[in-house]
């Protein structure tokens, strides 16, 4: 393995665009991240009747989710007076870009407006013939690991599913995905998978990401299949089996240490749930959602979690569970209280990782000249932050 090239020097982008954008207006139902059932039922209620709702949730969500029309005016196989019924009742509203940044590497920050003027951050990483999109789960997050910049920043609240499936939405907006309707099938999608490692934890806001995903993986719906889909906990340990059973999504878990000690400082829910309960539940989960691994997310801290005893407890640890540890270089933020591994120690460290037999990818930093990589999302404007005094003093510096 090789260290990193350094970013190029090429110009950075920022700009603010001018996309068109549909206000919510009052009392109409936002079709958006709605379930199967729940659209249904709000049709019927609407004055669909009862025999046709199933068709007609069909068809809307195909222009919807498929072709990403927002004008019920232009759903032409639907009859003109159930398209105005429609309009009348529902509209397609999503998040709103605020800026959208591009970084040299090609990864794209979006910043987006909700309803109350809270902001996230959503980040579209391009790869070689395929695309991830890392989304957030809430604005803040409510736990305060001391190496994560979102943790310096106070909950202010879930998003709601509708704002979660608009996150890939806009970013297909952006990327120009949407295929013309009667154009061949193009099975390379820009956005072809999702990872829920934006702002936020997501299993504290269970049923938005369950009801969220469920429109994202429905083959009808943006027709995502669950294995291209990961979510990221820091180890709500409860949610964990539900997780399983009612998303069936693969799971990755940020880990990283191999003693309570210093697990509860870095990731301090680990008080709460220590690393044998947390093992424990990672041990059922393959089976549970019958997938193949488990991802241990491990960021690698200068001389705090990175010796070579690190790494041998590590895979003792976890022996018997399928997985793969990714090793995430820290990714520095302004005020953060450490500093990231040198390069030949995440390299010794991922060294013993694989002798043992798991895969180690040493996960490169993407976006980082605009503060886009792992950890350093943080939306700029939200005013309830903690100091850097607080952040030390919850990392028992
Ligand atoms: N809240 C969830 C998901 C979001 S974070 C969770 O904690 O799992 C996605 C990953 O980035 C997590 O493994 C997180 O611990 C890690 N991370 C946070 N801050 C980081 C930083 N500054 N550098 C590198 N990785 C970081
Ligand atoms: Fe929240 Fe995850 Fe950051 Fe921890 S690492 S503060 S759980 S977003």
């Amino acid at each position: 393995m090789t260290a990193p090239a350094p970013l190029p020097s090429a110009p950075i982008t920022q700009d603010v665009l001018t996309l068109p954008r549909k206000l919510p207006e009052g009392g109409k139902v936002n079709i958006i991240g709605l379930t199967r059932d729940q659209l249904r039922a709000a049709l019927i209620a609407a004055g669909t009747p009862e025999k046709q709702a199933k068709m007609r949730l069909g068809q809307i969500w195909q222009w919807v989710y498929h072709f990403g029309l927002r004008d019920f005016a232009a759903m032409t196989n639907l009859a003109k007076d159930y398209r105005a019924l429609l309009a009348d009742h529902f509209e397609i509203a999503l998040p709103e870009i605020v800026t959208r940044q591009i970084s040299a590497d090609g990864t794209r920050k979006y910043l987006l407006r909700i309803a109350g003027g809270h902001e996230v951050e959503a980040v579209y990483i391009p790869e070689e013939n395929r695309g991830t999109l890392c989304i957030s789960s809430q604005v803040g997050c409510t736990l305060t690991c001391s190496f994560c910049h979102t943790g310096t920043q106070k909950l202010v609240r879930n998003l709601t599913p509708a704002e979660i499936v608009g996150q890939l939405m806009v970013a297909r907006d952006d990327l120009g995905e949407w295929p013309e309707p009667g154009a061949p099938k193009n099975e390379t999608r820009l956005v072809s998978n999702v990872v829920l490692m934006g702002m936020g934890e997501p299993l504290y806001n269970f049923e938005g990401v369950r009801d969220a995903m469920r429109v994202v993986m429905d083959g009808e719906g943006l027709s995502l299949s669950r294995r291209r889909i990961t979510l990221s906990t820091s180890g709500v340990v409860p949610e964990i089996a539900r997780c399983a059973e009612e998303i069936g999504c693969l799971l990755a878990v940020s880990f990283h240490a191999t003693t309570d000690e210093v697990r509860d400082r870095l990731v301090p829910i680990n008080k709460r749930w220590n690393i044998e309960t947390l093992l424990n539940a990672l041990r059922d989960y393959p089976r549970l959602s019958n997938s193949e691994r488990i991802t241990f997310e491990y960021v690698m801290l200068k001389g705090v979690n990175d010796s070579d005893a690190d790494a041998r407890r590590l895979v003792k640890l976890i022996a018997g569970i399928p997985a793969k540890i990714n090793l995430i270089p820290f990714n520095e933020w302004p005020g953060a209280p450490y500093e990231r591994s040198d390069w030949e120690r995440i390299e010794a460290f991922a060294d013993i990782i694989y002798k043992a037999g798991y895969a180690s990818p040493i996960r490169t930093p993407r976006g980082e000249d605009i503060m886009a990589a792992c950890g350093q999302l943080k939306s700029a404007t939200e005013r309830a932050r903690k100091s850097a005094k607080e952040i030390a003093a919850e990392a028992g510096l």
